[in-house]
């Protein structure tokens, strides 16, 4: 089987190489001084390649400041362009960075445009050795292949090999597959199919694990160390990241421990009962790490745990809400609302943490409900796949309110917009049900 390694702007991976830490900046790229902090700080917190948003050309070219200037204080971190939509912008950032994320739902592979573009994209990127990170989203799968396998683990593992196959075809290896999804099941699913459909044809390309939207705080970091040791306990996965709606350098940490904690092991390896953690986020980490992967794989139901922080005895009650968030995150029971929210980046045009605080605040009462809040009206609402509802950013100050994937309410000023987001969840359950029952 022949192990392909691709090349970051030296970063190595794929094949026998370390797993690579990455992070997203959430910046408005242009603010030239705030991003090269930002990366600044993810690249002494540790991460090994940081993504920045590239989404026109003018932040392109802000792209191409940022890393003259961190050249010029001897960072040389890999920096990779999210470009998602148009040619013309990835084209011109394979210029620039390391590796350019394209989102193949976004273009029609049978679209001859697209075709020639995506043809004049990798030569671009043979000659300045650029990678591309084919970027597969569960929710923005593009009509065609929607229709063929549906919104589904295969539907994504296809998509990503449709694009793996058009690039083999123009004799370019320097890929990267991710197939995210905020749903741990989905995400794991769809990686293990694409796995082993690359096993079964002697190729193996690196994947970029993450669980998507995976919030924030003890859930997120839960959420994505179930979705991410799940694949890496098998050997699967060659870089990661834990998108979390916090500050980018606070997903270096959990990202570190969850790749140091899950090497490949045995299903049914001996583990641990009683742990020994410093803080309440380690020992999180940890026992999502090992009781996680069996969870989300059907191969236990419940477990016991004992824990101290710093020698001391954890709460019974903080163990009991440990123990409910691994359960949740590993899809077996759930016992507060779902929630669906991304990190936010360049395209984020209004307070995402606090507004995720105030959903999260206002709407616990409200278990078995998904709910999304998404930073951007162009991503979005087709991200939030799964959700019921969704409060999505629209733009300066306003939102926009979903009902699954129709729009309900727009340009909601941000501080009614959650009362509206109430408002809407309320009426329905009294139309549906003729009475509230939260
Ligand atoms: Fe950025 Fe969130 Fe929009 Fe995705 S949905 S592009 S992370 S703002």
């Amino acid at each position: 089987m022949k192990k392909i390694v691709v090349n970051i702007g030296g970063i190595k991976i794929g094949g026998d190489n370390y797993v690579a830490i990455q992070t997203m900046c959430n910046t408005s790229t242009v603010d030239i001084e705030k991003t090269v902090q930002q990366c600044i700080d993810a690249a002494n917190a540790g991460a090994d390649i940081i993504r920045v948003t590239t989404q026109g050309i003018k932040e392109v070219r802000a792209m191409s400041m940022i890393k003259k200037n961190l050249h010029s204080k001897n960072i040389y971190t890999p920096l990779v362009a999210d470009v998602h939509y148009s040619y013309k912008v990835a084209q011109e950032a394979a210029v620039i960075a390391d590796k350019v994320r394209i989102n193949p739902g976004n273009f029609a592979k049978d679209d001859e445009t697209s075709y020639r573009e995506f043809k004049n994209l990798i030569d671009i990127c043979k000659l300045h050795g650029t990678a591309i990170r084919i970027g597969v989203n569960h929710g923005s799968l593009g009509k065609r292949i929607t229709e063929k396998f549906g919104n589904t683990p295969i539907g994504m593992s296809e998509a990503a090999m449709e694009w793996i196959d058009m690039a083999e075809e123009f004799s370019f290896d320097q890929i990267v597959i991710s197939l995210k999804a905020s749903n741990t099941l989905v995400m794991y699913d769809a990686f293990k199919h694409l796995y082993n459909k690359m096993i079964s044809r002697g190729v193996v390309y690196p994947l970029h694990l993450g669980v998507t939207e995976a919030g924030n705080g003890l859930e997120g970091r839960v959420k994505s160390a179930v979705g991410i040791a799940s694949l890496l306990q098998e050997g699967i996965g060659d870089t990661i990241r834990v998108s979390l709606t916090e500050n980018p350098v606070n997903e270096i940490f959990p990202a570190k421990l969850i790749s140091s904690y899950s090497t490949p092991r045995e299903i049914d390896s001996p583990l641990p009962s009683n742990y020994e953690c410093s803080t309440i986020s380690e020992l999180a980490i940890k026992v999502a790490c090992d009781y996680g992967p069996l969870l989300l794989k059907r191969k236990i139901d419940d477990f016991h745990i004992s824990a101290t922080i710093n020698n001391s005895a954890i709460q019974k009650s903080d163990l009991k809400n440990l123990k409910d968030v691994v359960l949740q995150a590993s899809r077996r029971k759930f016992t507060k609302p779902e929630y669906i929210a991304c990190p936010g980046c360049g395209r984020t045009l209004f307070n995402l943490e606090k507004a995720f605080e105030e959903v999260k605040e206002k709407t616990s009462h409200l278990t078995g409900y998904n709910i999304a809040v998404m930073g951007c009206i162009v991503n979005g609402p087709g991200e939030m796949a799964d959700a019921d509802y969704g409060y999505v950013g629209e733009g300066a100050g306003k939102v926009s309110i979903y009902r699954g994937k129709e729009r309900v309410f727009m340009s909601v000023p941000q501080e009614l917009a959650v009362d509206k987001l109430l408002e809407l969840i309320e009426s329905d359950a009294h139309n549906r049900d003729g009475h509230l029952h939260f």
